[in-house]
């Protein structure tokens, strides 16, 4: 979806999502039509059965067979481009050629319901059963045209393929009666477009909330996973934030022994001064992965790596054995001195100090990390790029 950037008297930039919902809310309106013409094709075929019926006890009868045949035809052939724009809506393909089909049968299927009304006008003579042929002819029509009506196309090439019918049996119909049958079916005509068009736009207006309600839910779920991810996540290095560290820290069972590493990058500062910030981001960001490929190393357990300050990281590791957890603080140290030959900046150096303290079960994790922390200093003071151990009591 497009967005523009609006700025606000605030001086504050939103960003404002740009409401083009015009094809959801098309694929909407035309899955409204396709749901409810198997109701109208039941119905529709109810008025082809009363028409049958009616005229095969007029004096004319044998003048409706081609057209009723031709209705069973057009019946079919609606059916088919209904499902098969049905399946196109269901896997959401491209419509064009599936509307296409529709036009077309919808004008057949007006041309004959159209056909159906020919030997009522050129033969007009008075008999209930012609006006039942008539009657249920028109309800058949409405029916399909307030269907269509909320895709105006639809329903325009049903009504065009009605009136080509029904014009050229007026041609034929004795004078008198073409007139009169004219401005008969018209008027009728323009009350069925006139209801119709009423419910097209309530089922217009239908989709667009439905369509907007839709979209309001995505975005809401959209902006709250965004949210738990800043609230839990680095988000230039994709690691845990401080918050997420600690929480972490509450959750892991207490009565295991545990390591705790706190990572501080030597002469950062310096590293941004001399290489611009962009680099001192990708520094961070590439220490972020020499932490995840030393891990790699280890099984599986409750590890949990943190970007918990500027360029200050810590470890949680799932690891009793102190010979194990130095293994690993040394590979960090390797890979972070590695990373300044993946960014190839001349005279970048990447290092890192490291403080290592054991977590014993029943301690806090401010405790312990502060216990890092020391050791870390200690580091710092003896020369950088280097691990220390914290000194713990007893
Ligand atoms: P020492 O070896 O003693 O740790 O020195 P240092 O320069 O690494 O430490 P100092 O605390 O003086 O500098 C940390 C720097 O980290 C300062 C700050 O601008 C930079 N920094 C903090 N967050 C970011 C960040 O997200 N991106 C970049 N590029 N720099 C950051
Ligand atoms: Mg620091
Ligand atoms: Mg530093």
């Amino acid at each position: 979806m497009s967005s523009a950037v609006k700025t606000d008297t605030d001086g504050l930039c939103h960003v404002q999502r740009d409401a083009s919902w015009g094809p959801e809310v098309r694929r909407e309106i035309l899955q409204g039509i396709a749901d409810a013409e198997k109701g109208a094709a039941i119905a529709n075929l109810v008025c082809w059965i009363i028409v049958a019926l009616a005229a095969s006890n007029l004096p004319n009868a044998e003048h409706y067979v081609a057209p009723l045949l031709l209705r069973i035809a057009a019946m079919i052939a609606s059916r088919m481009s209904f499902s098969a724009l049905r399946r196109r809506l269901a896997t959401r393909q491209r419509l064009d050629s599936a509307l296409n089909w529709m036009l077309l049968s919808l004008f057949f299927g007006g041309f004959a319901w159209g056909a159906t009304m020919v030997p009522v006008v050129v033969e007009p003579f008075l008999n209930p059963g012609r006006m039942l042929v008539g009657g249920a002819t028109i309800a058949g029509v409405s029916i399909i045209v307030s269907l269509l009506l909320p895709e105006p196309r639809f329903a325009g090439a049903y009504i065009a393929g009605f009136f080509l019918a029904y014009g050229l049996g007026l041609v034929w119909a004795p004078e008198q009666f073409a007139i009169k049958g004219a401005f008969g079916i018209l008027g009728l005509f323009a009350i069925f477009l006139a209801y119709g068009a009423v419910t097209a736009i309530r089922h217009r207006k239908a989709a667009e909330t439905l369509v907007e309600n839709r979209r309001l839910g995505e975005e809401l779920s959209e902006a709250l996973a965004h949210a738990e991810f800043l609230a839990y996540r680095d988000p230039l290095t994709g690691l845990a934030n401080r918050r997420a560290f600690f929480q972490h820290g509450e959750l892991v069972d207490g009565s295991r022994a545990r390591h705790v590493l706190a990572i501080d990058l030597d002469h950062f500062k310096r590293i941004n001064d001399t290489f611009g910030h962009p680099v001192g981001d990708r520094v961070l960001i590439g220490v972020a992965q020499a932490m995840g490929l030393a891990l790699r190393e280890l099984e599986s357990g409750d590890h949990c790596m943190a970007r918990i300050g500027g360029e200050e990281f810590a470890i949680i590791l799932d690891v009793a054995d102190q010979k194990v957890v130095q293994m690993i603080a040394e590979m960090i140290r390797l890979e972070i001195a590695l990373v300044s030959t993946q960014i190839a900046v001349e005279g970048l150096v990447t290092t890192a100090s490291t403080g290592v303290s054991p977590w014993l079960p029943g301690e806090r994790l401010d405790t312990v990390l502060s216990h890092a922390d020391h050791a870390l200093y200690r580091a710092k003071a003896r020369g950088r790029d280097r691990i220390e151990l914290a000194v713990r009591a007893g």
